[in-house]
């Protein structure tokens, strides 16, 4: 299709079905024994609450997930699966933040946020090393971009081992804060955006992954949810995969963004499948 190598990684085949494993387990591992034993609290809309509650059943620790009432129920229900206790709210009325510190304060929890922490950032980046140790050095890398755990933690890697491969980040159009930042040199936050990317509706980059991202990513890229829907539709077809939509943004910005791969070797990161499969039905058939 493209004319190049494409090399897929593919976290919907991860524990939990999406990369913030990784991330998630990183961070908890590393906490000391007074706060393992207060355990960890955290917001998430989907796949950090999962993370976060299946790393900490696995290290034995307490989790607490605030959790938007709107979120998809299937990551809700997946969430309580893994023995984390969910604490919905209303995130149009009520403050997250004022919430958080509040349960942090009275459980002694400590906050592990989805993105914007360096243990998140290292974990996440642990992907694109297992890719590059398996296939080699890449000319050209797609990462999904969020909050940008995910991004700066590739970028970390990819720079390190194949330093001359060109690493896009991958927004969906309707939420494209990442690329208003990248190119202005400063943070923009916009409100919450509509689109089918339900992990990619963050609001603004962190702290840590701009810098990061300032200084190690090539470009910041941004796809249609109509061109999401086609390569989840790819996924399914050719690849006998199911793909969630955010997990799709890598390769639409692949296959359609312009830049040029023929004869190129490529990495496309896929970063989750969780969809439930009502939902996965009803895109497919738009
Ligand atoms: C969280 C998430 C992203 C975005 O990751 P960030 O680290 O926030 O940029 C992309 N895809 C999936 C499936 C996710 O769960």
């Amino acid at each position: 299709m493209l004319g190049a190598n494409v090399f897929f990684k593919c976290e919907n085949f991860q524990r939990m079905g999406a990369f913030k494993f990784r991330g998630a387990f990183n961070a908890l591992s590393r906490f000391d024994a007074v706060q393992r034993r207060a355990g960890v609290v955290t917001f998430s809309s989907g796949n950090h609450a999962q993370a976060v509650a299946l790393s900490a059943r696995i290290l034995g620790m307490p989790a607490t997930i605030l959790m938007p009432s709107d979120a998809p129920q299937a990551k809700i229900d997946a969430t309580r699966g893994y023995g984390g206790e969910v604490i919905l709210f209303d995130r149009f009325k009520e403050d997250r933040e004022a919430l958080l510190q509040a349960l942090a304060r009275e459980r002694g929890m400590t906050m592990i946020p989805p993105f914007d922490h360096p243990d998140v950032i290292a974990g996440q980046g642990t992907a694109v090393k297992e890719l590059l140790d398996e296939v080699g050095e890449l000319d050209h890398l797609f990462v999904c971009l969020g909050g940008g755990g995910l991004l700066s933690g590739s970028a970390l890697s990819a720079r390190a081992l194949s330093p001359r491969c060109k690493i896009y980040g991958v927004e969906p159009e309707a939420g494209n804060d990442g690329q208003q930042s990248f190119r202005s040199g400063h943070i923009v936050r916009i409100p919450t955006p509509k689109t089918i990317a339900d992990g990619a509706q963050s609001q603004a980059l962190g702290e840590y992954t701009f810098a990061v991202i300032q200084r190690d990513v090539d470009d910041v890229l941004t796809a249609t949810d109509a061109q999401l829907v086609q390569a989840m539709r790819f996924f399914a077809e050719r690849m006998k995969m199911v793909v969630e939509p955010t997990g799709c943004l890598g390769f639409a910005a692949a296959c359609h963004a312009g830049v040029p791969l023929a004869g190129q070797r490529v990495g496309v990161l896929i970063s989750g499948g969780n969809v439930d499969l009502g939902r996965f039905g009803e895109l497919l058939a738009l």
